[in-house]
């Protein structure tokens, strides 16, 4: 029998769940349980595109799991429970300690839980998932996959912040990264594409939270978000980087307490705060019908693109090998793609080719490719990210080399 391997990306009234085949890759299953400790709690599986819902009264974690594994027998997706071999958890923050997927021990378990400052609104919900499902399932592999991990490669030069030292030595105060699960899996992808491991690459997340990263010899040199994800592009929500004195200012003018402001800069900003809409789509309808606020809020957000992919483009010293887009936006909008490669065409010798953009951008199914022109200086490409396949490739890589270790020690 092929090993199943499930991933969890907990929250904290939510699981989300999915289950592989490995090492082929292969989703039998994906689903959420929603509203955990509320009213109304729902599993719901997808199976071949067919969705299959439960309700019932779940009260933390523990009884998530226990549903969600239920619901899996219930529908003859496995036998037995201890069919399931490993179990990777998605984590927020792994800040200076975890420069890649660790097999969760009790040290790990402990390190996730002082790391919670880092990371206050998701930590709680994910070491509730974590302990759940060592509670429900004591003799399967749990690996952590932080989504901070990939960015440790960063230089000081590139991760320091201009502040008092002792910020950064006693409060780890320093740009970490995030969608780290995803720019490795694109950068994974580039290296088979361009088959070499020391790859350059500028790779564009742009999705709800947005961000760039700069790849050089294959490695994470620079990101857009930094000690949280609220630095850098402008995002759906989220405004980016901006003066951090707007902080205390609006603080006192509109008589907010800093949290307030924090979350309005999270929550009530960006494409949200300039036109009302977060969603990308409903902003380009908005500025397609003549909404000025909506217009100058896409000029904002392919402005603020535009500036980081300049910025990597010349810490790479021009030697790029592609600039991919990759998330909801990146993969799926063309107008946005075809506008940034024109805003860096000429300094950067780049062009789209419009007839292979077309091939590519017209099937649903099948935004992947390259689309730039053969004489363009690099590859554009639209690559789907899967941040699910990224993390059961390291828990299932990095549970078995702990195997590994263990039969090499004995
Ligand atoms: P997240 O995972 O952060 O929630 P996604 O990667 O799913 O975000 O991206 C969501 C964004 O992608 C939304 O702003 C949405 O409008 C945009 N999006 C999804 N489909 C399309 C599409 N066909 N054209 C343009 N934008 C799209």
């Amino acid at each position: 029998m092929k090993e199943k391997d499930l991933v969890i990306n907990a929250g904290s009234s939510s699981l989300k769940f999915s289950l592989y085949e490995m090492p082929e890759e292969y989703e039998i299953v994906s689903g959420i349980v929603e509203r955990i400790g509320e009213e109304g709690s729902i599993c719901t599986l997808k199976v071949k595109g067919q969705k299959i819902s439960r309700i019932k009264e779940i009260k933390n974690h523990t009884e998530a799991v226990e549903v969600m594994l239920e619901e899996l027998i219930a529908n003859h997706i496995i036998k037995d429970v201890k069919e399931i071999a490993k179990i990777g958890h998605r984590v927020l923050h792994g800040g200076e300690i975890y420069s890649d997927s660790v097999v969760i021990d009790e040290t790990v378990l402990d390190d996730i839980y002082k790391l919670t400052p880092l990371g206050p609104l998701h930590h709680p919900g994910e070491i509730a998932g974590i302990l759940a499902m060592k509670k429900v399932l004591p003799d399967a592999v749990e690996v952590a996959v932080f989504d901070t991990a990939f960015h440790q490669t960063m230089p000081m030069k590139n991760y320091m912040y201009p502040v008092p030292y002792s910020w950064y030595k006693e409060n780890g105060v320093r740009k970490y990264g995030f969608h780290g699960t995803s720019h490795k899996y694109i950068t994974e992808t580039m290296k088979k594409h361009f088959n070499k491991d020391d790859v350059n690459l500028i790779i564009c997340h742009l999705g709800s939270g947005a961000s760039i990263s700069c790849i050089s010899n294959g490695v994470c040199i620079d990101t857009t978000m930094g000690l949280t994800p609220l630095d850098g592009l402008m995002m759906g929500t989220r405004s980016g980087a901006i003066d951090p004195s707007i902080i205390e200012y609006v603080s006192k003018a509109r008589n907010k307490s800093l949290e307030e402001v924090t979350s309005d800069l999270n929550k009530q900003s960006g494409f949200k705060g300039m036109t009302t809409k977060n969603d990308f789509r409903d902003v380009s309808t908005l500025a397609a019908n003549g909404d000025k606020n909506a217009v100058l809020a896409l000029l904002m957000f392919k402005k603020s693109i535009v500036k980081y992919i300049a910025e990597y483009y010349f810490e790479l010293n021009g030697n790029l090998d592609g600039l991919v887009f990759t998330a909801g936006i990146g993969e799926n909008s063309r107008e946005l793609r075809e506008d940034i490669v024109e805003l860096i065409s000429k300094p950067m010798n780049v062009k789209i080719d419009p007839e292979i953009h077309n091939r590519v951008s017209r099937l649903k199914s099948y935004n992947n490719g390259v689309i730039s022109s053969n004489d363009s200086s690099f590859e554009v490409l639209v690559v789907p990210t899967n941040e699910e396949v990224m993390i059961v490739r390291d828990t299932y890589q990095v549970g078995n080399k702990v195997k590994e270790d263990k039969v090499y020690r004995k």
